[in-house]
């Protein structure tokens, strides 16, 4: 089963919904045109069952096997989100709304599922059940999480989930995955100071917000270096430091600090965070001054599970002959969510030499579909072998 003949045929149209998506890009849960696009789809491809509204936007559709023996669902995942850019291809079919781009090729990837929906209700050659899930919101808004607590999960029996990302800097249509941790998980915290300001030729008088802040900040470094153990990652950065005043002569009476908490471990981002809040309140309480923490949780660290990462490489070497080891990436990612739900696996597919995604001159290259359609197919046909 390398690249199927039948999505070399269908590359030309599934380029045109692709392209189409792309004129006409939605940010967030706001993915009311392209939902109903995918809707109209998938019912023209005459699927069993379109769910809508699930997690806000998102959209499911089943689609069963000839046979179902095995009793087993497996979910494909596609995001539909786009970013707020200003598009800088010129592209003749770019972004028709200004301030609004499919930066991150959620296009390439919802035209791709959509593909292999197509070839799948056409030919149904497994013994199983498969569900397409089309998800919104993966740029910020947790669109994955909301699709999961909508009980996606339970309503359709999903066993395994499966999710793929365009990569660029790879050769077009190759893959690359890796086991275990491979996203990370992207906290991020605010931390106010507030002491006594005044006179700066007066510090005996005042609690001094700059030095208590930056005491803090020198203690948040304790985190990676004396708490975690040293064979895990972590990342504590502040990345800023406001004073109240920038003036020269007096003590400010707040100082806020903001930074990031970057983690690939569960144990180690409780750690991090409860490590971090005891350090600035404490030392804040030290000098008589007070420390209030805001920290916020993003997407959790995205975790492969062993056998489908396997079986899923196995797939993609079937596709493209080769599946590379991918790096440990430090960017967040939805699906997270879905893999904390359900066993499955992330790959990513190579997009050439193009733009890193999240950039104005990014676009999804089209000659990965055949790659990415048979990928799709191949779990499904694969995992739930026709009888
Ligand atoms: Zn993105
Ligand atoms: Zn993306």
């Amino acid at each position: 089963m390398p690249i199927k003949n039948r999505f070399a045929e269908l590359q030309p149209e599934i380029a045109e919904w692709r392209r189409h998506l792309h004129e006409n890009p939605e940010l967030l849960f706001d993915t009311h045109e392209t939902s109903a696009f995918v809707e109209e789809k998938l019912k023209s491809f005459g699927v069993d069952e379109i769910a809508t509204g699930i997690g806000r936007t998102g959209v499911v559709a089943v689609i069963k096997g000839k046979t179902n023996n095995s009793g087993r669902t497996i979910g494909l995942r596609a995001d539909m989100d786009a970013l707020p850019i200003l598009e800088a291809t010129g592209l003749d079919y770019a972004s028709k709304t200004p301030g609004k781009m499919h930066a991150c090729g959620h296009d390439g990837h919802t035209s791709m599922l959509l593909g292999a929906a197509k070839y799948l209700s056409e030919t149904r050659n497994f013994d199983g059940t498969c569900v397409v899930i089309f998800q919104p919101a993966e740029e910020g808004g947790g669109g994955g999480k909301e699709m999961v607590d909508d009980g996606m999960m339970e309503r359709w029996n999903i066993d395994e989930v499966y999710g793929m990302h365009n990569w660029p800097g790879a050769p077009v249509g190759s893959f690359s995955i890796r086991p275990g941790a491979f996203f990370a998980a992207a906290d991020q915290f605010e931390i106010d100071v507030e002491g006594k300001g005044g006179h700066a030729a007066k510090p005996h008088d005042c609690i001094d917000t700059t030095l208590v802040a930056s005491h803090i900040v020198v203690a948040l470094q304790s985190i990676a270096s004396r708490n975690v153990n040293p064979v895990e990652q972590v990342v504590v950065s502040v990345t800023s430091f406001e004073t109240e005043s920038k003036a020269h002569n007096v003590i400010p009476q707040k100082v806020k600090l903001r930074g990031t908490v970057r983690t690939l471990d569960d144990d180690v981002q409780d750690l991090a965070e409860a490590r971090l809040k005891k350090l600035a309140e404490t030392t804040a309480e030290a000098f008589g001054a007070k420390a209030v923490v805001n920290y916020e949780r993003g997407y959790p660290v995205m975790v492969n599970s062993e056998e489908q990462t396997e079986f899923a490489a196995k797939v993609a070497i079937n596709v493209s002959g080769d599946c590379a080891d991918a790096p440990l990436v430090m960017g967040g990612e939805d699906f997270a969510f879905m893999l904390n739900a359900r066993p499955g696996a992330y790959i990513l597919v190579g997009n050439g030499d193009t733009a890193m995604v999240h950039h104005p001159e990014y676009n999804f290259d089209d000659e990965v579909i055949p790659a990415g359609c048979s990928w799709w197919a191949g779990i499904i046909e694969s995992r739930m072998p026709a009888a």
